[in-house]
């Protein structure tokens, strides 16, 4: 199976993620200033440039505000908190869409003292990241498991699902900014996931199933009181 380790050094590059935000959001720009200048021009269909520009601005906007979330250290606090509990936060706010996906949950959480010492915020944004992308992935739906386990002084967070599993290619460019195979994907969903987990001094590994369809996401994190 293919496995990919968290690379620190794709993300600290400020340069590219720099290169990319303006080429995100150059693209949309650049989109509506052409049916601004069609408008302009008196051309008739214009309810329909409307419609179009809106949806550019509704990209921009998305990604500002995924970019937003990047940009907040200030505001990170530094807590014990139980895994189990967050990914159930985490999981019920992901309930509507995964009935709508046709995805069912399914839970198995071994350990009692989960305790992590990590911003919440942050380690909810990790999940639902994750979370979102395995639903994402089972386009005709399925089950999407989330297992706690422990290893070494670390705690294991299993996210699966039955999805088409990730090919090689892909996996050498997950957490890369932008890189999204999806019409309306961000590509910022993984990039802001293992800069968390990294400055937690976790890692995040990915694993296609080897009997079946699907992808593991095992997220590592170092369990608070351990040594
Ligand atoms: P986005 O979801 O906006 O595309 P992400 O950073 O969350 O951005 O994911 C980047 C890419 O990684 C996705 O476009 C997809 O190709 C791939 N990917 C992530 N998770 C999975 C998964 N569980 N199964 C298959 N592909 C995945
Ligand atoms: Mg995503």
């Amino acid at each position: 199976a293919e496995e990919l380790m968290v690379q620190s050094e794709k993300l600290s590059v400020a340069g590219q993620l720099a290169a990319g935000i303006a080429h995100e959001i150059r693209n949309p720009l650049t989109a509506i200033k052409g049916f601004f200048k069609l408008i302009e021009s008196g051309n008739y269909h214009t309810s329909d440039y409307y419609q179009i520009i809106n949806g550019e601005l509704n990209r921009i906007e998305l990604i500002c505000s995924e970019l937003l979330l990047l940009a907040k250290p200030q505001a990170v606090q530094f807590r014990t908190v139980s895994i189990s509990a967050l990914l159930k936060d985490v999981t019920l706010l992901l309930e509507t869409q995964a009935i709508i996906n046709d995805v069912w949950f399914e839970f198995d959480f071994q350990i009692e003292k989960d305790y992590v010492k990590a911003d919440g915020n942050q380690l909810k944004q990790v999940f639902i990241n994750i979370i979102k992308n395995g639903i994402e992935a089972m386009e005709n739906g399925g089950t999407l498991s989330v297992r706690t386990a422990v290893q070494n002084g670390f705690l294991s967070i299993l996210i699966s699902d039955e999805g088409p599993g990730i090919s090689e290619k892909v996996l050498s460019k997950l957490g890369e900014p932008f890189f999204t195979t999806k019409e309306n994907g961000t590509g910022l969903g993984l990039m802001i996931s293992f800069n968390i987990i990294k400055n937690l001094n976790g890692s995040i590994e990915i694993e296609n199933k080897k009997d079946k369809k699907g992808t593991t996401f095992n997220i590592q994190l170092p369990l608070e009181g351990y040594n």
